[in-house]
C-alpha cells in the first residue's frame, strides 16, 4: 500500500467524522497521539510503542484529508532521495 492509497483509505473510513470535528479538533487529537507516541517511547512496550505509530500516521492522514493535502505528492516531492536542505545523500547538514 502506497500512502496515497493509505490516505484513501482514511479518507473513507473517517473523513465524515474528521469534517463535524473540524481541522483543530483534528490536529488536537495528532498532538494527543504524538504524545501518547512520546510516552510509549519511554517504556518497554514495542506493541503499544507501534500502535501509536500506527495512530499518528492516521491522524496525520486524517489532517491531510481535512486540508486537501497529498501527503505523498508533498513527502516525496520534499524528500526526493536527497536532504531538502544540504541536498546530499545521505544527510550531512551539521546538527
Ligand atoms: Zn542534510
Amino acid at each position: 500500500m502506497h500512502i496515497r492509497e493509505f490516505q484513501e483509505m482514511m479518507r473513507s473510513l473517517y473523513l465524515h467524522r474528521d469534517s463535524k470535528r473540524g481541522v483543530k479538533g483534528t490536529y488536537d487529537r495528532l498532538a494527543e497521539e504524538l504524545e501518547e507516541l512520546g510516552e510509549a517511547l519511554k517504556g518497554k512496550d514495542k506493541e503499544a510503542v507501534q500502535k501509536e505509530f500506527a495512530d499518528v500516521i492516521a491522524w496525520l492522514a486524517s489532517l491531510a484529508n481535512m486540508t486537501g493535502i497529498d501527503l505523498e505528492k508533498v513527502t516525496i516531492t520534499k524528500y526526493s532521495g536527497k536532504c531538502p536542505r544540504c541536498q546530499q545523500s545521505p544527510c550531512n547538514c551539521r546538527f
